[in-house]
């Protein structure tokens, strides 16, 4: 084989290309390979470089909302802002194992991570929380907080403000107090150096009127002819001395007449400031010893109720109906119209209902009270506690509410009625309308005040009606209705 001639430039012997050599031939020497090695070892670091970058750029991302630094405030609860975390669109927040504790009842800082993997990638992010105090302390004035009032001629006795602080609790004692140009200052630092600034304008003035405190009942019921004299009472003032208090008495009662009056007694300290107490006194009806009072319960019911009104209209004799919600509105307001009394017996007469609770008494009670007051325009202050105030029933329901009941319903201004007289009507049809009549007068007497339990929806008590009437009339009674003036004929009270 001949001998190759080299070529003459040093670049081509460099990669023994010879002059003779075609092109392809000259491709394949060892030097253009060496080359060609070189070429691809610097692709592959490159591309080596290139995928390292692409790891780190293809971990899975968390994303802290809030920030990677939040501050709650001391003993505020930590609530976890939320996080989302995702690799390539795909949804890894579920993923994530959050770790870590927050006290908020301790300042300082709490760590929280978050950390996710998916493929071998993992990812970690920390969230500092900074349970800091940053509130400010508060003041606040017993009163007047826009203005503050001194009694003339006195000291300021720095007693009408308090100042609390989320972290330090009562921090009253730091409180800095200055009067400068017409205004107080208060001003006051927590721990932490949170300050707060209050200011209010000082008058030395009394604005603050007297009390006054009566020794007898507000409401005093006497009966007609009675003495009535007037309570002695208490005052004071936050700045005059009780001698330098004056109080005037006004308002008329007289006891020779039935009816509510109205006695006024009125404090005036040094300043002006004026307070009034009101007295009720209520001037009742003389004890009508031999009076019957006929009452009706349960009512109204057509068919009987308009026939006893009927009747007490021929005898012109009036009566008092204790009402329920049952029955036609116009038989209450025929009875009203024609100078009946008209009493609030309960709306449901339901025990297990009204005497379950107090509330439950009082809202029936409202109920018939609304009806009677919507119909007659005048507000009903006479009750007849369906069972009487000795019932023993409403022990099944609630101990005790009877002994309750009578005290506060007279407190609410009502007047109770029981009876001293059962006509025994109510027992089913045990009476014949001779002997519910019969009843009623052999417990008559002259010596007392007679009140008769009837009920107006029963058949027989209109057919006795007539005959207790004549009778009365015939033995020398009269008739009246309950009116609020009335003295109240109570039973024992049994539960
Ligand atoms: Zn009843």
């Amino acid at each position: 084989m001949k001998r190759r001639k080299y070529h003459r430039n040093n670049y081509h012997r460099y990669y023994g290309i010879y002059s003779d050599m075609n092109p392809l031939e000259k491709k394949r020497t060892s030097a253009y390979r060496f080359h060609k090695i070189i070429i691809c070892t610097m692709f592959f670091v490159l591309g080596f470089c290139l995928l390292a970058c692409f790891q780190m750029l293809a971990l899975p991302r968390i994303q802290l909302d809030g920030g990677s630094v939040i501050e709650i405030e001391y003993k505020d609860n930590y609530k976890e802002p939320g996080f989302v975390s995702s690799y390539f669109g795909k949804d890894l927040t579920s993923k994530v194992r959050v770790q870590g504790n927050v006290n908020s009842s301790k300042l300082g800082e709490y760590p929280i991570t978050y950390q996710v993997s998916y493929h071998g990638f993992q990812k970690t992010k920390t969230r500092i929380v900074k349970v800091v105090d940053s509130k400010k302390p508060k003041i606040t004035f017993v009163n007047h907080s826009k203005k503050l009032y001194i009694c003339p001629k006195s000291k300021y006795l720095y007693d009408d403000y308090v100042a609390f602080d989320n972290y330090d609790g009562d921090i009253t004692d730091k409180v800095q107090v200055k009067e400068i140009g017409g205004k107080m200052r208060y001003t006051v630092f927590d721990s932490f150096g949170n300050k707060t600034v209050v200011e209010r304008g000082v008058f030395y003035k009394d604005v603050e009127a007297p009390t006054l405190t009566l020794d007898s009942p507000t409401t005093v019921m006497l009966m007609v002819g009675d003495d009535f004299s007037d309570s002695t009472y208490q005052v004071e003032d936050n700045c005059s001395s009780k001698k330098n208090i004056k109080v005037t008495v006004k308002g008329e009662v007289d006891t020779s007449k039935v009816g509510e009056y109205q006695r006024q007694y009125i404090a005036k300290d040094q300043a002006g400031n004026v307070t009034k107490v009101v007295q009720k006194v209520v001037v009742m009806e003389p004890v009508k010893r031999g009076v019957i009072y006929l009452t009706f319960d349960d009512g109204p019911r057509s068919g009987t109720t308009d026939i006893i009104l009927n009747i007490l209209k021929e005898e012109n004799v009036k009566a008092t109906f204790f009402v329920t919600n049952s029955g036609p509105n116009d038989l209450i307001k025929r009875a009203y119209r024609e100078g009946h009394s008209i009493g609030l017996h309960t709306a449901s007469h339901d025990y297990s209902v009204i005497y379950s609770s107090k509330e439950n008494y009082f809202n029936d009670l409202k109920e018939v009270s609304d009806r009677v007051e919507k119909l007659t325009g005048e507000k009903s202050m006479l009750i007849r506690f369906p069972g009487g105030s000795s019932n023993t029933i409403s022990r099944k329901y609630c101990p005790g509410i009877m002994s309750y009941l009578t005290k506060e319903v007279v407190n609410r201004g009502y007047r109770y009625y029981d009876w001293n007289v059962d006509s025994r009507d109510a027992e089913g049809g045990r009476f014949s309308a001779d002997e519910i009549a019969s009843n009623v007068t052999s417990s008559l007497s002259h010596d007392r005040v007679n009140m008769v339990l009837m009920h107006d929806i029963k058949v027989t008590t209109k057919d006795a009606l007539r005959k207790i009437i004549k009778y009365g009339k015939e033995h020398g009674y009269t008739f009246d209705k309950i009116t609020p003036y009335t003295d109240m004929v109570t039973q024992r009270v049994n539960n």
